[in-house]
């Protein structure tokens, strides 16, 4: 994370100290490092165009449930990014914050009628169609509309991921996408329809995967399938090959992007030459943690010191409603003195004020450390704010975009009246 780093024991954000941030903004405080956002975004651009494919060759699509907030969708708007959403309201802050719908793609397994009919009225890119039932009521709510709908079918690959089981997609017993051996006769169906244009396909087989073996194993598979296609006459127009690339939280070494996309081209390249006479097809990724996960810190003050029996506890005042990930998935996120303090370490469970005991966002860390003291949890930046709630009628934290010098609040907090203000007694 080169764009967080000490300078004379101090924290900083690019060239700011982060203590400085958490006394303007007072915390729980997530911040952002904008340059970091735009390096992220970078390599996946970078390799695109190396491997010479413009615009209607290669399309980035940024996964917006990794991080949502306007500012961040706008920045990756503007360096040419396109989005893969989940849900209406991701559409609806893609558009608010400036994206183009045209480059947007509809992901997920649960798609209602109400979102169908705005994706369908914004024009979106594709309809990443995860089943059959899917499938009918697209082309129904299309029909309705005198649309067409573009769509390509998730194909569930049946590789594994070798991640965490939570965030493994791609096995064959899960809930997403069309079984690898029925995507041909999905495919059948779908071309019969009168308001579906099938147009691509894609999949998505799990998240923070630190090798890229398992992702060309999927292509490879998504390649034999659009052959297959093509021999009965249905012609894909694009390839989404999903996102999933990890980050480093710990000590784990995750494939470079741009060395994973040079990968892809040439596999992709090497089979059209081969298969399809050189005509092209546009690929497509769909990146999120890659992107904003080592761009963004969590920070947040230390309350009490408490030394039990067998464990010392440091409480501080950001917990898993803020940060979700180490409760849900037992994530590992560094902990960092914002202020570096010479002398003896002890060994402390960093854990927050909810009323849970799965409430903990760091276990088992050697820390030098006094009430008052500012930690940055790291590698924060994906599925940290996004997954934020208001469990114990907490208000979510602050956020903050730092580029260079400056800083601008991109999200205000939440105060407690924000909290029950769509609540009502009874009559
Ligand atoms: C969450 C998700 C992504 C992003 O995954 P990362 O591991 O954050 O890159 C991409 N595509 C789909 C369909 C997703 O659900």
């Amino acid at each position: 994370m080169s764009h967080f780093s000490y300078l004379d024991g101090a924290l900083h954000v690019e060239s700011l100290p982060l203590d400085a941030l958490a006394r303007q903004f007072g915390t729980p405080l997530y911040v952002y490092s904008q340059a970091a956002l735009a390096d992220n975004f970078s390599a996946y651009a970078d390799a695109c165009r190396l491997a010479g494919r413009g615009d209607d060759q290669a399309l980035v699509c940024y996964s917006v449930k990794s991080n949502s907030n306007l500012a961040v969708l706008n920045l990756l708007g503007k360096l040419g990014s396109g989005f893969d959403i989940v849900s209406g309201g991701e559409l609806l802050r893609v558009i608010a914050a400036g994206g183009d719908p045209r480059k947007v793609i509809f992901s997920g397994v649960g798609k209602g009628r109400d979102e169908m009919r705005l994706a369908l009225t914004h024009d979106i890119l594709c309809f990443n169609v995860e089943s059959i039932p899917e499938l009918h009521r697209l082309n129904e709510v299309a029909g309705e509309l005198g649309r067409r709908a573009r769509i390509s079918l998730r194909v569930n690959p049946d590789v594994d991921a070798n991640t965490h089981p939570y965030i493994s997609t791609g096995l064959k017993d899960n809930k997403f996408g069309v079984a690898y051996d029925d995507a041909l006769a999905c495919y059948r169906t779908a071309a019969t329809l009168p308001h579906i244009d099938v147009v691509g396909i894609d999949c998505h087989i799990g998240s923070q995967l630190l090798d890229d073996a398992p992702l060309l194993e999927a292509l490879d598979k998504v390649i034999e399938l659009i052959d297959r296609l093509a021999d009965e006459g249905i012609v894909l127009r694009h390839l989404d090959i999903g996102g999933g690339i990890g980050i480093t939280y710990n000590d784990e070494q995750p494939v470079a992007v741009g060395d994973y996309l040079a990968r892809v081209f040439a596999r992709v390249d090497a089979w059209r030459s081969q298969r399809h006479a050189g005509a092209p097809i546009k690929v497509m990724f769909e990146p999120g943690r890659s992107i904003v996960g080592n761009a963004g810190v969590l920070l947040t003050e230390v309350q009490y010191l408490k030394h039990g029996e067998s464990k010392n506890f440091a409480i501080v005042d950001a917990a898993m409603n803020d940060l979700m990930r180490p409760a849900m998935y037992e994530a590992w996120h560094g902990v960092q003195a914002v202020q570096q303090r010479p002398g003896a370490t002890a060994v402390y469970d960093v854990v927050g004020p909810v009323c849970e005991s799965g409430d903990w966002l760091a276990r088992g860390r050697a820390l030098n450390l006094e009430p008052g003291d500012l930690l940055a949890l790291m590698s924060a930046g994906a599925y940290g704010m996004t997954m934020a709630s208001n469990y114990n009628t907490r208000g979510r934290a602050a956020e903050v975009m730092v580029d260079g010098d400056r800083v601008h609040l991109i999200r205000r907090r939440e105060v407690p009246a924000d909290l029950f203000a769509l609540e009502s007694l009874i009559a």
